[in-house]
């Protein structure tokens, strides 16, 4: 009886990896992959097969939902979740249209030709087309200079036209990358990841950052839009890493969650796991978490982004997550698959970031990300 679940949710699994969110994933690593562990996917490994994966991010997925199945995980589906976003950032971009006249504008910066972060640049560029956004190219060779780097973005920080600045990264090992990211203007981090967002986003009582690192608040999207509650819950987030473990740990706590980060030193890790009623693993190794340490019925966000061999997919390999999802599909209540869960949300929470910041050059207040008065 047990193996009708895992069979159905394993072919839910794979139908989701004919979708947009097996390349939204994949396409944020070139940002990732500098500090991913040694089990993470290489740049190179992704390099090469970026165009093959943009060309299945256009399929329609086979299934579009999942649900419970026979005591099995309930699905949560970061693509139709990331679409429901980008549905309503466009809405939204129409009224700021039609009742002040401006259009939200996003400027990239890329340097060099890296297929990675052409291709992931081209997607975002695609996601801000649907959206109705302005869009601003800034494309350098591989030789530019720092200077030249700190004088584009000091142009877009002053160009009225343009509401959010992203710098793909990374940058050739002759840029100083951190001088030219704090460059930006905080009012156009469309990131987040400046001192001022964060430290705005971690303080009790701060100003409401202006922007909140993406795939981290894709996470918090993804409970709230499933209906998960988090207050008084015990959360355990696997990572601590500027980009995803730390913000996301910050924003659950800030949500009334108990919780508990856990790292490469953290001693007893299944023990810590086996106590959460949500867990978020974001660590970068491959199926690392297994569903024996998941606490019966608990809800798993798995932001992970990995390769393994496989001898039946004709690329060669298949992607996975950092939690086993065989095993943990068969134990929690609710869990995301990879692809197709938290990939997706990335692209969609940066454009909603642009919306948000080009709302703020008007003085027009953010949309929230935390829902206020309500039980999540
Ligand atoms: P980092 O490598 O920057 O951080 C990994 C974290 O995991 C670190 O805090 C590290 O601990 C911790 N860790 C490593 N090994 C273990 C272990 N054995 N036990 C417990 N903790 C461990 O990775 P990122 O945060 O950048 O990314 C994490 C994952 O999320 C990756 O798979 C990445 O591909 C994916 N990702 C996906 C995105 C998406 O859009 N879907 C976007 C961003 C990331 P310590 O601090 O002690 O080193």
């Amino acid at each position: 009886m047990r193996g009708t679940p895992r069979l159905l949710l394993r072919r839910l699994a794979l139908a989701s990896s004919l979708g947009a969110g097996v390349a939204a994933g994949l396409l944020h690593r070139p940002a990732v992959c500098r500090d991913a562990g040694s089990q993470a996917l290489s740049l190179e490994s992704i390099s090469s097969r970026v165009a093959a994966l943009e060309v299945i991010s256009r399929a329609q997925p086979a299934v579009a939902t999942a649900t419970g199945a026979g005591g099995g995980a309930e699905l949560i589906d970061g693509r139709k979740i990331a679409g429901d976003i980008r549905s309503e950032v466009k809405a939204a971009t129409d009224v700021l249209k039609q009742e002040h006249g401006i259009t939200p504008g996003l400027a990239v910066v890329l340097v060099g030709a890296r297929t990675d972060s052409s291709t992931y640049v081209r997607m975002k560029k695609r996601a801000a087309a649907e959206v109705g956004f302005h869009s601003v190219d800034k494309n350098f060779s591989e030789s530019v200079s720092q200077q030249q780097l700190l004088d584009t973005v000091r142009e877009l920080n002053a160009d009225p036209a343009v509401h959010a600045i992203l710098v793909q990264l990374p940058l050739p090992s002759h840029i100083d990358e951190s001088k030219v990211l704090e460059a930006i203007d905080v009012a156009k981090d469309v990131d987040g990841f400046s001192a001022s967002n964060i430290g705005n986003m971690c303080l009790r009582g701060g100003k409401p950052p202006l922007a909140i690192p993406c795939t981290p608040a894709g996470c918090i999207e993804l409970l709230q839009r499933s209906g998960v509650p988090v207050k008084g819950q015990e959360v355990v987030v696997v990572g601590r890493s500027n980009i995803v473990g730390m913000p996301v740990a910050h924003l659950l706590q800030s949500m009334d969650a108990t919780v508990t980060v856990c790292h490469s030193r953290t001693r007893d890790l299944p023990a810590h796991v086996s106590r959460a009623d949500i867990v978020v693993a974001a660590v970068g190794a491959a199926e690392m978490i297994k569903g024996e340490w998941l606490k019966p019925g608990c809800v798993v966000i798995d932001v992970g982004v990995n390769s393994k061999p496989s001898d039946t997919d004709k690329r060669g390999y298949v992607l996975c997550g950092d939690v086993d999802f065989e095993s943990a599909a068969q134990v929690a209540g609710k869990i995301t698959p990879v692809p197709g869960g938290v990939g997706p949300m990335t692209i969609a929470m940066l454009m909603k970031n642009t919306l948000n910041l080009a709302r703020h050059s008007l003085q027009l207040p953010r949309q929230p990300l935390r829902r206020q008065n309500s039980k999540y």
